[in-house]
C-alpha cells in the first residue's frame, strides 16, 4: 500500500520515532501528540480499521495489544492510560491503516467525552 501512511512508515520511507519493532508490530510516537505519553501501535499488515478484522487477525491483533501493554509499562504508565481505536467516519479516523492508540500521563486524562 504505497499511498497509506503507516505502510510507508513500516516499510521506512517516511521517519518516526519508533519505540519497538518486529516482524509483525511497529510502534511509534504520535507526531501530534495529546497527552505527554501518546504512542501508536500497529500491525505491518495493512488492515484499514478495525472494521475490517477477522478470524485471520487473531494472532496478530494479541501481538499489537500485548505490544502496547508492554510499552505502556515501560514508558511510564504503570498507573494507566487510555487505549483508542478510532474507527471510520463516525469514529473520526484519519489514517486508515489500523492503529491502537497509547495516551498517559502523569496527570489523570481528560474525561474520555464529552457530554
Ligand atoms: P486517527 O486515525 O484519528 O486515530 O488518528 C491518526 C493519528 O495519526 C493522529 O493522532 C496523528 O497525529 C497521527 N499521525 C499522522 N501522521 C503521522 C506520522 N507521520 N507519524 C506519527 N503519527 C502520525
Ligand atoms: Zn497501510
Amino acid at each position: 500500500m504505497s499511498d497509506c501512511i503507516f505502510c510507508r512508515i513500516a516499510a521506512g520511507e517516511i521517519p518516526a520515532k519508533k519505540l519497538y519493532e518486529d516482524e509483525h508490530v511497529l510502534a511509534f510516537h504520535d507526531i501530534n501528540p495529546v497527552a505527554p505519553v501518546h504512542f501508536l501501535v500497529i500491525p505491518k499488515l495493512h488492515v484499514p480499521s478495525m472494521g475490517e478484522l477477522g478470524a485471520e487477525h487473531v494472532e496478530l491483533m494479541g501481538r499489537v495489544m500485548t505490544t502496547a501493554a508492554r510499552l505502556a509499562r515501560e514508558n511510564g504508565c504503570g498507573e494507566g492510560y487510555r487505549t483508542i481505536i478510532n474507527t471510520g467516519r463516525v469514529g473520526r479516523q484519519e489514517v486508515y491503516h489500523l492503529h491502537v492508540h497509547i495516551l498517559g500521563g502523569p496527570e489523570v486524562l481528560p474525561a474520555m467525552l464529552k457530554r
